[in-house]
């Protein structure tokens, strides 16, 4: 059998980790012999998640072995991914995110512009008529749930609504409220969380153009543990940019309940790029970015026509 290693992207959420167990185990009906992998700690949401479902932890790495294939899921850009990235064999890429993928070799990559990327991945083993487990199912609902904040981000399509309909019934899970709140209130359970994991929890660094950009994105069902950290967030904010060589960076504190977005931004330079993209106002290194709670489709698109 071909071994194969299957990741996600840094600073893993829900949809990376368990799509990657995901991933291994539509992989295993194609014969291939798949080990899951994440990169670097656990969110507590996906902690939650593993130890309510008895699932086990994939295997935390930074680098992957450059002799064993390997499959992206829930991303594809270098700045996102394994240290390793440029001597990595892609072999497979299943994903929901905008593409900045090179390639020398050719490669199986599906990609849709669907809600998660285990939406991608019932689609796929419905197609290749192999059985979703109960257990399967749980992965792939949570999956949903995490990443569309229980269809309340514009990124859920009617599609999402529909699979998560067909899911619910195979995982036994009666209410999506009853299913996905313990996910958002494990993942807000932040007062041991250092400053820095704190803006990195849920991080990307984003290349605009020339531009660096981090945009880190604090999904809570309690806003004031994150905005009541500003000072110190402010104060490693200068350090990230220097160490991660960065033109710009926010945390978007994300209210789930109220679907409110309130975003800290650095210095002024940074608060006069944000108040132009969003046409906001900042205050003490504060803006109010409304209803924008989703960072693929309303945050960093924004910034994508901004830099051009
Ligand atoms: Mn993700
Ligand atoms: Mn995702």
């Amino acid at each position: 059998m071909t071994k194969i290693s299957v990741v996600g992207h840094q600073n893993p959420d829900t949809d990376c980790t368990l799509s990657a167990i995901i991933m291994c185990e539509y992989l295993w009906h194609k014969w291939y012999s798949a080990t899951p992998y994440i990169l670097w700690w656990l969110n507590k949401e996906t902690e939650y998640l593993l130890e309510k479902y008895d699932i086990d932890c994939p295997k935390q790495t930074e680098e992957l072995d450059t002799d064993i294939q390997v499959c992206l899921v829930d991303h594809n850009e270098s700045s996102q991914s394994v240290k390793n990235f440029s001597d990595l064999n892609v072999t497979w890429l299943v994903d929901h995110h905008k593409m900045k993928f090179e390639t020398e070799s050719p490669l199986y990559i599906r990609v849709e512009p669907i809600c998660s990327t285990a939406s991608v991945l019932y689609k796929m083993f419905r197609e290749s008529s192999i059985e979703i487990s109960q257990k399967t199912a749980i992965l792939m609902l949570a999956c949903i749930m995490s990443d569309s904040l229980m269809w309340k981000s514009p990124t859920t399509a009617e599609e999402d609504k529909k699979i998560t309909r067909e899911l619910q019934k195979i995982a036994w899970v009666q209410t999506l409220e009853d299913f996905a709140m313990p996910m958002f209130e494990a993942k807000s359970d932040l007062w041991d969380m250092p400053v820095n994991d704190l803006i990195q929890y849920d991080y990307k660094i984003f290349e605009f153009g020339a531009k660096r950009v981090g945009i880190g994105s604090l999904e809570t069902t309690n806003p004031s543990y994150g905005l009541g950290r500003k000072q110190e967030i402010l104060v490693w904010f200068e350090s990230l940019k220097q160490s991660q060589n960065l033109d710009m960076i926010i945390l978007c504190v994300v209210d789930i309940i109220n679907e409110k977005n309130t975003t800290i931004v650095s210095d002024w330079s940074d608060a006069e790029h944000l108040s132009n993209i969003f046409d906001v106002p900042v205050n003490n290194n504060l803006a109010n970015l409304w209803n924008r709670v989703s960072r693929k489709k309303q945050i960093a698109n924004e910034f994508a026509v901004y830099f051009k």
